[in-house]
């Protein structure tokens, strides 16, 4: 036998029936994205690798280490696979300068890229919604975007407080944000013996990632670090007041976590993230802010900026977790063939009930014909079908089908004119769960 070739470690197949709670979720979010008035973007996967280094920043676990990045061997260009959905909207946005005529709400569903160890939530290929909205100063399209999220996780069966929780900061803006860095830098500084490798080199470059760090050891001195709330001035705190208002009026419960800083170095005011303690170390199931300096800074006109992304792994994790799973995806009837019933007729008869919207499914001939109806009907009943349409040749020579009810409730057995499948066809789909 040929040698087999495996999928990249951390890059995942997905498989039915695995594949129909990924088409659920999507159709969840497809339906949240109409009702807010969220437009479809789809940009391309491969970017050039500046888009990243110019867009998250240089000093981020992502640009540093994990990046997928590789010279075009065709013409030595240097390109990433895109590890976030952001940058690549705003270069988007810029090149087609879409935000001439004012605002625009979008989103994406998409596979994205990070070289990371894998794990439980954790991989090298996963994929993410992101919803955008740009062009819009806030606090209320903030707010909006916030409420979204708490409107999917409603969708979805979702209890927030219990499943998942919502946590706010705000980063206030560049000017407040260099008051609180020297600060900070001097904290640090004066606890250099309880800093790893990682914060030492950030010491000077980035000391806000710093307070981004998963290590547990770093962890007291992080906490007792000066918080950047503390440096906003009037109106970043207004801004920030105006976004918990809101919340506070639909009743959406959040923990403002002033150590909150997100891993890109894009976010400016409003921060926030979806946590739960389901998934372990992969907590953050959401995470989103405000990034109001970004449009400019990747060479468009200046325009203010929020949005969020979601990951779908973590997300689908924690359904499982819950016990929440999609509707069922039988089909409302299977197709049992007898020898000797004419195929022909058969498949014009199967044909006219999906012409009108019946899910039914064929259990297709082998090579000697078709397979026993003891087998046909164990699959039939396997397939969580309501009804088993059985083509024996009288019946059919006799222009009929039996409609066999499989499971409760079914009613009777009966026979139907398979020339008038109009006349029965929407019966079947009766016992459909959406
Ligand atoms: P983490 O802190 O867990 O590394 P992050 O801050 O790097 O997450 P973001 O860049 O904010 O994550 O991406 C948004 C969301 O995408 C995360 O909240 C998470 O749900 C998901 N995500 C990020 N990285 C991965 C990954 N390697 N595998 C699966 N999902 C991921
Ligand atoms: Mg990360």
């Amino acid at each position: 036998m040929a040698e087999q070739l495996k999928a990249i470690k951390g890059m995942n197949d997905i498989l039915p029936p695995e594949s129909a709670r990924w088409e659920w979720l999507e159709s969840k979010v497809r339906a949240l994205m109409a009702r807010y008035g969220y437009q479809n973007v789809r940009t391309p996967i491969v970017e050039p690798t500046d888009l990243f280094v110019r867009g998250l920043g240089e000093v981020t676990d992502i640009v540093e280490k994990e990046m997928y990045s590789f010279e075009d061997s065709l013409n030595g260009d240097k390109l990433t696979l895109r590890p976030e959905g952001t940058a690549g909207v705003v270069r988007a946005i810029n090149e087609h300068t879409f935000l001439y005529e004012g605002g625009k709400r979008l989103y994406y569903i998409g596979p994205m890229f990070r070289h990371e160890r894998p794990q439980k939530g954790r991989y090298r290929q996963f994929h993410q919604v992101g919803a955008e909205a740009m062009g819009f100063h806030g606090p209320d399209v903030d707010a909006e975007l916030i409420l979204m999220v708490a409107a999917l996780w409603k969708d979805l069966g979702i209890q927030i407080g219990s499943d998942v929780r919502l946590q706010l900061n705000s980063l206030g803006q560049p000017q407040e944000r260099l008051a609180h860095r020297q600060a900070l830098v001097q904290h640090f500084e004066s606890h250099q013996d309880l800093l790893d490798d990682d914060a030492r080199r950030r010491l000077h470059s980035n000391p806000l990632r710093i307070l981004d760090t998963k290590n547990p050891a770093m962890q007291p001195v992080v906490e007792s670090a000066p918080k950047l709330m503390d440096f906003l001035g009037e109106e970043s705190l207004a801004h920030f007041d105006a976004v918990r208002s809101v919340l506070d009026a639909v009743g959406i419960p959040y923990e403002v976590n002033t150590r909150l800083v997100r891993g890109m170095d894009y976010y400016n005011l409003t921060v926030f993230e979806w946590v739960t303690d389901r998934l372990g170390a992969q907590g953050t199931v959401c995470g989103g802010g405000r990034y109001d300096g970004l449009i400019e800074q990747l060479g468009g006109k200046s325009a203010p900026a929020v949005g969020w992304g979601l990951g779908m792994e973590r997300l689908l994790l924690l359904l499982q977790e819950l016990g929440i799973e999609p509707p069922s995806a039988a089909p409302d009837a299977f197709a049992v063939v007898m020898a000797g019933a004419p195929l022909a007729a058969v498949l014009a008869t199967v044909e006219g009930l999906r012409d009108r919207g019946v899910h039914v499914q064929l259990n297709p001939a082998g090579k000697d014909g078709p397979a026993s109806p003891k087998s046909q009907f164990k699959k039939a009943d396997a397939s969580g079908a309501q009804y088993a349409l059985v083509f024996g040749p009288d019946e059919v020579a006799a222009g009929q089908v039996s409609v066999k009810p499989l499971r409760g409730e079914g009613g009777q057995q009966t026979a139907r004119p398979i020339a008038d499948v109009a006349s029965w066809a929407d019966e079947l789909k009766a016992y459909r769960r959406s």
